[in-house]
């Protein structure tokens, strides 16, 4: 089906038998849902011997009683083990709670009321909006970090090889009040794009336009997260930035979510001695100390990247099968259709798709109709707004393969039938 070739004849004959199909999927009565990004069930298996591992041994290699208060920034083990897994010291790494977003909640908001280099580095004590940059289409939650801290947001272009750095550098040049941008540098969310070197490169040198209160939220949630074994490697900014001078720029997030128990890993951050001094100072009054046994699981689970990289395997195993069900139908369906354009991502979570400008809200109405729920639409721009009205975020590692396939293929059928009535209508 070439929507470009097609006369209007053979739009009105796919405009009839799409709803007949479409008419059939809705009488079916299903229910499957393409939303969630998190780990099946089978994944989270995969860690079960966390539970019981230490069997009663509750201290670390130094004699700490692993049970007791203390050790806000993490015990040296997990600090090594998460500073080999993204490539940096074990010097640069505090380590925090479950989860990685309250360390980026909370770190854009210790920079915006305390500061990150003293008192008078903090954010508010600008006159005027503080702005952070948006990739896009990105993750919703960090938008909604900014949004709720008063933060306002200003969309940039996502490129295949990271965001598209000439707008960046132009407008953290034309505005001082742009204080941060959110990146998701390795399988990104949603298009799994991984920065290039030469995006790392430009990243590094942004404080030098940007000022010194500026800072680069890296977001390496899928740092070791792979699907298909011949993917690009992911610089290290930390080191980028060392070698220019900008270290304090940067602040580097991950966490364990998507490589153990999704609601029960262990989140950290890299940084410089600084950020880290100040963000350490700040949780210092939230928390007497995160919970060190559960690092320790974690090191002895983990234990090394050899071991690290096996483990990341099983889930490449299950997960590839689930990218392939809905790639596969895709690349069937709508290749070569003029219809929509989307990723193929060699790890992370997310398949990215575009649909012809003005159809995406449309779709996903269609397919909530026929019970397939989908990700709303502009749920990836800033404010929920997507002004071209095209991207959708699929997600395909929680449902069951036979799920998926059936899911994609009504998925497929709302596209081509709003595809095909806006078409007709123009
Ligand atoms: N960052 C990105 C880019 C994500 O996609 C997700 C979850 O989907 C998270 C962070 C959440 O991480 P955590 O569970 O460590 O808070």
């Amino acid at each position: 089906m070439r929507l470009d070739q097609a006369t209007k004849e053979q739009l009105n004959e796919w405009q009839q038998s799409l709803s007949e199909q479409y008419a059939n999927f809705k009488a079916a009565g299903l229910n499957l849902d393409l939303t969630r990004g998190k780990p099946s069930a089978d994944q989270l298996s995969l860690s079960d011997r966390l539970d019981g591992i230490l069997e009663g041994d509750y201290k670390d290699n130094a004699g700490t009683d692993l049970r007791n208060y203390g050790g806000i920034d993490g015990i040296p083990e997990a600090k090594q083990l998460f500073a080999d897994m993204i490539g940096v010291n074990a010097g640069d790494i505090l380590i925090g709670g479950n989860g990685s977003l309250p360390l980026m909640y909370f770190s854009v908001q210790t920079a915006l009321l305390h500061g990150l280099n003293g008192a008078d580095s903090a954010w508010n004590k600008e006159t005027g909006k503080i702005k952070f940059l948006a990739p896009v289409p990105g993750y919703d939650r960090h938008f909604t970090v900014c949004e709720h801290q008063g933060i306002e947001l200003i969309p940039v272009a996502m490129n295949d090889d990271g965001p598209d750095m000439d707008e960046v550098e132009r407008l953290v040049k034309a505005d001082p009040l742009i204080k941060g941008i959110w990146c998701v540098p390795r399988f990104s969310n949603p298009t799994g794009a991984v920065y290039s070197d030469a995006v790392v490169a430009r990243m590094a040198k942004l404080a030098n336009i940007a000022g010194d209160n500026f800072r680069i939220f890296w977001d390496n949630a899928y740092a070791v997260h792979v699907i298909e074994q011949d993917c690009d490697e992911l610089t290290d900014i930390l080191s980028a930035c060392r070698a220019e001078g900008t270290e304090d720029s940067v602040l580097i997030f991950g966490s364990t979510s998507k490589i153990t128990f999704a609601g029960a890993g262990v989140a950290f951050m890299a940084a410089s001695a600084n950020n880290r001094a100040a963000i350490q100072k700040a949780l210092s009054f939230t928390t007497i100390g995160p919970d060190k046994v559960n690092q320790m699981r974690h090191v002895r689970f983990l234990k090394d990247q050899a071991t690290l990289t096996a483990h990341m395997d099983k889930h490449a195993k299950l997960l590839k099968p689930r990218f392939d069900a809905v790639l596969k139908q895709l690349r069937a369906e709508l290749a070569d259709s003029g219809m929509a354009t989307w990723t193929e991502p060699k790890g992370g979570y997310f398949i990215s798709l575009d649909t012809l400008p003005g159809l995406a809200k449309e779709v996903i109405k269609l397919a909530a109709e026929a019970g397939v729920k989908l990700t709303p639409a502009g749920a990836t721009f800033p404010y929920g707004n997507d002004p071209q009205d095209c991207n959708i975020r699929i997600a395909p590692s929680f449902p069951t393969i036979s799920d998926l396939e059936q899911a994609t293929t009504v998925f497929i059928t709302c596209l081509k039938l709003a595809t095909v009535r806006q078409k007709l209508a123009a």
